[in-house]
């Protein structure tokens, strides 16, 4: 079974590009007339608490959206100027992203202060937020405990038969859901890539989804490591959106360096996740202009040394 819990990364840095990215496309996806179908392949387990002993142990929250939320530490007097600036308005994206964790949050909503944001939204809560009532929520999540925490959050909800859970395997149910009723879906996949084929079921499984149905939306977060199937990951998805005569989005976060450094006694110190990616098969014509706003502001406020930088690219 595997090991990966997201309760240990909530509201690291790559859930704040992640999430961001998602609900700039939820937002302009929901905006529609026709009934969207919103797949989830790797949902997780939808809430997490950031006074948790899962997250305060990894701390990755800190670096992440409680950075993001805190103000900037004023620079040293002899410092350099931050490049890139730091913000002195969030970006109408970062401000979804945030009032997305204020409508979870009522006392983060009343006074902004970190100590009062303390539950932390997955996929599938910020997913549902944004549904209208024709709209249709699909969740796969195959670990025993996290698939029974999301069933519990889910039906706390009482949204009914809109938003569906199952305990089975995302890669493999996609194709039967291809094409939707209504012909519009947006497909969110966020594997742990604990397990190295998962790169190369994230690559298949887009490129049959693409195939059974051209025109839906299709989201993978991808992390990048020094690994030579993280490092194909987007290539392989670029090449398939061109193939398919497809638009495509490529957004990605660096808060370090991911060289390895040593301590004084000699021990090798990883650096943790450095960077991750979002890559959008036919994204909404807006996602480029929100992340062009948002994506430096996250640099600057999540940066952690002079490695911190962000890639959009986008064709078709
Ligand atoms: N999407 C979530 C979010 O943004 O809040 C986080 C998901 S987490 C990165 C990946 C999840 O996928 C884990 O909870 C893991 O148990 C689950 N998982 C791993 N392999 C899976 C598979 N083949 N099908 C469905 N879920 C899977």
């Amino acid at each position: 079974m595997f090991s990966y819990r997201h309760a240990f990364h909530a509201g690291n840095h790559a859930d704040v590009l992640k999430h961001t990215t998602l609900i700039a496309m939820m937002k302009y996806l929901t905006q529609k007339d026709t009934a969207l179908t919103v797949i989830d392949t790797h949902a997780g387990a939808g809430l997490y608490r950031l006074d948790g002993d899962y997250t305060e142990t990894s701390g990755e929250a800190l670096e992440g959206v409680l950075k993001l939320i805190a103000p900037l530490a004023p620079p040293a007097p002899d410092a350099k100027p931050r490049k890139p600036a730091p913000p002195e308005v969030l970006a109408p994206a970062l401000q979804d992203y945030l009032n997305v964790l204020k409508a979870l949050n009522p006392q983060f909503a009343q006074t902004g202060e970190a100590a009062h944001l303390k539950i932390y939204p997955g996929s599938p809560f910020i997913e549902q937020q944004f549904l209208s009532g024709r709209d249709k929520l699909k969740l796969f999540e195959l670990h025993p405990t996290d698939f029974k925490s999301l069933a519990g959050n889910i039906e706390q909800l009482g949204v009914g038969r809109q938003v569906t859970v199952s305990r089975e395997d995302g890669f493999e149910v996609l194709k039967t859901f291809l094409p939707p009723p209504a012909r519009r879906a947006m497909v969110f996949c966020d594997p742990s890539y604990e397990i190295k084929s998962d790169y190369a079921r994230v690559s298949a499984c887009m490129a049959d989804a693409v195939k059974r149905f051209a025109t839906g939306t299709y989201v993978v977060w991808y992390p990048i490591i020094p690994r030579p199937e993280a490092h194909d990951l987007p290539r392989k998805l670029k090449t398939l959106a061109v193939k398919a005569g497809r638009s495509w989005l490529n957004a990605s976060l660096t808060v370090k360096s991911s060289k390895l450094t040593t301590d004084t006694a000699g021990e090798v110190i990883r650096p943790g996740l450095p960077a991750s990616g979002m890559f959008v098969i036919n994204p909404p014509h807006t996602l480029k202009a929100d992340l062009q706003l948002a994506l430096p502001q996250m640099v600057a406020k999540l940066g952690q040394d002079r490695h911190a930088s962000f890639g959009l690219e986008h064709g078709g």
